[in-house]
């Protein structure tokens, strides 16, 4: 890995390298430059997970022309994916070292929705929330019970935006979570639901189920399974999986060449 970074930056196929060095031990982001090459005998694999690519549309929004190379798991191609698809990033600039998922916290809970049954093995879901389970579960419940329990969910919000600030595919200029007109300045926990529907709906078509939210939000507000069933609405209507491709657009539908013929979503009186 190491003797991988040194020869990009020093060919000039990335100008910085975004990975992990360990500081005490422990695991922190860091950008690796040509300028202290010697850094590298400190870069490691992080279990612990840091979004790089949000890091990487940071830099590229202050230095459009910088080539960056960064660790890459199976969430983090998501992610990239759907930065490249809205223009966030460019994949000619970008060069990805791609490490297993293994050892995450996600993948300890078998709580990846991308994992194929395969992969995940014998793990066990003994702990933290299981998403994908409660997302079938939802059908279960009349709209007013889920109601409900959302709004039990989204009164324990502190408004901290550490979901919205961790998230990789969070990155409008200006969020309206913080546009007076919609969530009031101060205000605690903020209006409910409008706070966490804003968020949900322009999530459609963008979470790649990462977790990275739901393992910030310090109030364990279950943020991804209200995201997976955004998008498992988006992939009912539009046909798309998010993340999974850099060239199949959410917008394709609306080409030229495709008649716009969203698929009916499937209600059963009881869908949200
Ligand atoms: S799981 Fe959360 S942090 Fe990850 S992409 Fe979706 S909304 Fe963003
Ligand atoms: S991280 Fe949790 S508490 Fe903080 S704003 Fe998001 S949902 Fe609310």
């Amino acid at each position: 890995m190491q003797d991988t970074v040194k020869a990009w930056l020093e060919n000039g196929t990335i100008d910085v390298f975004l990975g992990y060095k360990k500081v005490d031990n422990h695991p922190l982001p860091h950008c690796f430059t040509k300028a202290r090459l010697e850094e590298l005998e400190d870069l490691v694999v992080s279990p612990d997970r840091y979004p790089l690519e949000k890091i990487a549309t940071h830099m590229t929004t202050a230095k459009p022309e910088v080539k960056i190379g960064m660790l890459a798991r199976d969430c983090t191609q998501r992610a990239l994916n759907v930065l490249y698809i809205w223009n966030q990033l460019d994949p000619e600039k970008i060069q990805t070292l791609n490490v297993n998922c293994c050892p995450s916290p996600l993948k300890e809970k078998a709580d990846c929705s991308y994992l194929r049954p395969a992969t995940v093995g014998d793990y066990k879901k003994e702990k933290g929330v299981n998403n994908a389970a409660l997302l079938e579960q939802l059908s279960e419940y009349g709209q007013e019970e889920r109601l409900g329990r959302w709004m039990y969910e989204f009164q324990k919000c502190i408004k901290c935006y550490g979901c919205r600030n961790i998230c990789p595919v969070c990155f409008c200029k200006e969020c309206s979570l913080e546009h007076e007109d919609l969530i009031k300045t101060g205000a605690l926990p903020p209006e409910i639901p409008v706070f966490h529907l804003i968020r949900a709906v322009h999530m459609a078509g963008r979470c790649i189920d990462c977790g990275l939210c739901e393992e910030a939000c310090p109030m364990d507000i279950p943020l991804r399974l209200l995201y997976r069933k955004v998008n498992d609405i988006v992939a009912q209507v539009f046909d798309y999986k998010t993340g999974t491709s850099a060239s199949q657009s959410p917008f394709n539908i609306l080409g030229d060449s495709v008649t716009l013929e969203p698929k009916p979503i499937q209600l059963t009186g009881t869908d949200s």
